[in-house]
């Protein structure tokens, strides 16, 4: 496909499907630059959620009954396929009342009827108004996944031919192939979900598949913000962010933003819009560079616990770091952050792996006298901004004086402090590196 009628990507949230004169509008708006448009779709609001409910409780048939009923009213006009689904649905519930508690595979089999149901919905209210839209799931299609059920990767060599011929040919019938978001096929041949939120991530990696324009990623109420808002009552959009923070910032705990959409655009330089449907100013462009050099955005992450291991001999025990990595990595422990000086080794984890990572240090306190404090409980904050380490002598001295630790890179500058310091730390940076900072 030439870059000329390369096609532009459209992602729905759930919210914004709520508003679905907007999501028309938006749709007449965009065909009308005249390049081929896909759609994708994430389930209706709250019915991820109501899902992941009836799965937590598979024995319990009343709350099953009401949660088809509350998922049956949000997709009022089905076409014959996606009652299909809906009756699927209520098929999946019964075999769980019955059966063993769901594994992953089937719990992704659940949670993918919600995209099923929302694209159907959409394709037919859509057509309700001369879009020829036309429904597709994202399995059938050919989007592969590895089989990392829940948290599933998309895998680009294997999707990539059956995608574009898939998609290629509704395109090429003038069609608007509305596709679903959140999972795709296995290894295995069995559904498997992206994550919670891999809609934008579904999106992203359809886009870079297409070699898309771009991809617009359409949210109702939220944007990129500089701050959570409601954490910081300064935050406010950020216009432009390059691929490189916007991929920090979605792993350092933004939850606007997939961890994993940014890289599949990254890596064909396809540039993604995240935008708001209620007010088209705000917008947030993620692209290979940007022309703002002020942007900053900060993320706290909580709660956290930090271990401190004090090394004897510090610097004579060179393989000390790599020990200690080795021996949480066989424990499958992932650390969010290390800070090493040479007797003092810190390791920032979330609060359910502490146990795992002290069971699996522990030999290290019997053979090599490595002595162990905390867990303490911490908060990460991080300021993320190409360049950022020239604004270093801005971190207010009282955010430097609690903190527990730092990692800086010239594009993120994190810092570790006491939990309950956590959001004043956050509100203190944001004022003296986003606030101040555009009004010098
Ligand atoms: N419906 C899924 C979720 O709520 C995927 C998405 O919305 O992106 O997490
Ligand atoms: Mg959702």
């Amino acid at each position: 496909m030439s870059r000329r009628r390369a096609p532009l990507v459209l992602k729905f949230g759930g919210a914004s499907l709520t508003d679905f004169d907007r999501v028309l509008g938006d749709v007449v708006r965009t065909r009308a630059e005249g390049r081929p448009l896909v759609l994708v779709a994430s389930a209706r609001e709250g019915v991820t959620d109501r899902l992941t409910d009836a799965l937590e409780h598979p024995r319990s048939a009343a709350r099953h009954r009401r949660i088809l009923l509350e998922v049956r009213a949000r997709h009022p006009g089905l076409s014959p396929a996606g009652r299909r689904h809906l009756a699927r649905l209520a098929r999946m519930f019964a075999a769980l009342e019955k059966g063993p508690a769901p594994d992953g595979p089937m719990s992704d089999r659940v949670l993918s009827q919600g995209e099923r149901l929302s694209v159907d919905w959409l394709a037919r209210r859509l057509e309700d108004h001369d879009i020829p839209a036309v429904a597709v799931e994202a399995d059938h299609l050919g989007l592969i996944t590895d089989n990392t059920y829940g948290a599933s990767c998309i895998l680009f060599d294997r999707s990539g031919p059956a995608v574009r011929a898939g998609l290629g040919r509704l395109l090429s019938q003038g069609k608007v192939p509305v596709v679903t978001g959140y999972f795709g096929r296995s290894l295995e041949g069995r559904v498997a979900t992206l994550g919670r939120g891999g809609s934008d991530y579904a999106a992203a990696g359809i886009g870079a598949i297409l070699r898309a324009e771009r991809v617009e990623l359409v949210k109702r109420h939220v944007a990129v913000l500089t701050a959570d808002p409601k954490e910081v009552p300064g935050a406010r959009p950020i216009a432009e962010l390059s691929y490189e923070e916007a991929e920090e910032l979605a792993q350092f705990g933004a939850r606007v933003l997939h961890p994993l959409t940014i890289e599949p655009a990254r890596a064909h330089g396809i540039v993604l819009r995240v935008r708001s449907l209620d007010d088209a100013r705000i917008a947030t462009t993620i692209g290979p560079s940007r022309s703002d050099r002020h942007n900053r955005a900060l993320t706290l992450l909580r709660p956290l616990r930090l271990l401190r291991l004090r090394v004897p001999g510090g610097r004579q025990r060179p393989g000390i770091v790599a020990e200690v990595s080795q021996r949480l990595a066989a424990a499958q422990v992932n650390l969010v952050q290390l800070y090493t000086s040479s007797a003092l080794l810190c390791l920032v984890l979330a609060p359910t792996e502490v146990l795992a990572a002290l069971r699996s240090l522990a030999p290290l306190t019997r053979e090599a006298a490595v002595m162990v404090e905390g867990p303490f409980r911490v908060a990460l904050v991080t300021v993320i901004g190409d360049g950022i380490l020239a604004d270093v002598d801005r971190v207010p001295s009282r955010v430097v004086a609690t903190a527990e630790g730092f990692s800086a890179t010239p594009r993120a500058l994190s810092i570790a402090v006491p939990e309950e310091e956590g959001p004043r730390a956050l509100r203190e940076l944001h004022r003296a590196l986003v606030e101040e900072a555009r009004s010098s």
